[in-house]
């Protein structure tokens, strides 16, 4: 595969202005925000949403007003977030699958995340596979543990997730594992070969590190301000489409190109955007 996708998570749910003054957060900023990505390189936007006072939320309203003006403006793929923030109902964090997305994350099980806790029982894991299923929405199946990688293929075993799967190891988040190529290695061994797969690197270096290990050993890139704010030791990024365009460049000193959003269609089988 000489292609690499590029997915930028533009907002996340913990980032602040405080963290970065240049965090998008109402629904044109990050409408504008994906566009700026969208040129640069990326084919898949990663989406959170926040309410009025820039705090994550999971409100349908928000969530449909933001990515309508995304759509209007480009035909980028969209990946919404079904694990929300931490302290959200299951109910809560699932509801945004109705608006029909071609793509959401999907948790891949319980861990700490910083000083609280991230819940996922298979029961609520099962449900989320299978509203996703019966929408034709692919999962991005993010592991942020060993344990994790089981027990989605617990979910692929059960027929609730379908090929080709998508997985995304989240790896640096405190209290959980950190990244190093040797666990990257370890934990891509161990997913279905054929899977396509991306790296979540929480802060600076473990981003960027992430960048090298994930093509080295062939994945995908992620970027974007949910994940990382700098863009080198010390020095904030200027935007997210900043981060986008050094993706870009390393893709292409490795000797591949990154994909457009039609690659991936093609590539994941999305069932594309419902006019
Ligand atoms: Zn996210």
């Amino acid at each position: 595969m000489n292609k690499k996708i590029i997915s930028c998570a533009i907002c996340g749910a913990e980032t602040t202005r405080e963290h970065n003054p240049h965090l998008p957060i109402t629904p044109r900023e990050l409408a504008e925000a994906a566009y700026d990505a969208y040129k640069a390189g990326a084919a898949i936007i990663h989406l959170h949403v926040r309410d009025k006072e820039g705090k994550a939320t999971q409100d349908l309203e928000t969530f449909k007003k933001t990515i309508s003006l995304i759509q209007d403006k480009c035909d980028v793929i969209i990946e919404v977030t079904t694990g929300g923030a931490v302290g959200m109902t299951d109910e809560e964090r699932l509801e945004v699958v109705s608006l029909n997305p071609e793509m959401a994350s999907l948790d891949c099980g319980t861990m700490n995340f910083g000083n609280e806790y991230i819940l996922n029982t298979l029961p609520v894991m099962r449900q989320f596979a299978l509203s996703m299923k019966e929408r034709g929405i692919r999962p991005t199946l993010e592991c942020f543990d060993l344990s994790h990688v089981y027990a989605a293929q617990t979910l692929i075993n059960e027929g609730l997730v379908e090929e080709p799967f998508h997985f995304s190891f989240v790896l640096g988040v405190p209290g959980g594992v950190r990244y190093d190529v040797e666990t990257l290695d370890h934990m891509v061994r161990r997913i279905p070969v054929g899977s396509d797969w991306t790296v979540i690197g929480i802060g600076g270096r473990a981003s960027l590190d992430a960048h090298y290990g994930a093509i080295s050993l062939g994945g995908h890139i992620r970027v974007g301000f949910e994940d990382n704010v700098y863009y080198s030791k010390g020095v904030l990024a200027e935007s997210n489409a900043q981060l986008v365009e050094r993706a870009v460049r390393i893709i292409k000193e490795a000797g591949f190109t990154h994909s457009s959003p039609a690659d991936v269609r093609t590539q994941l089988k999305l069932r594309g955007v419902e006019v």
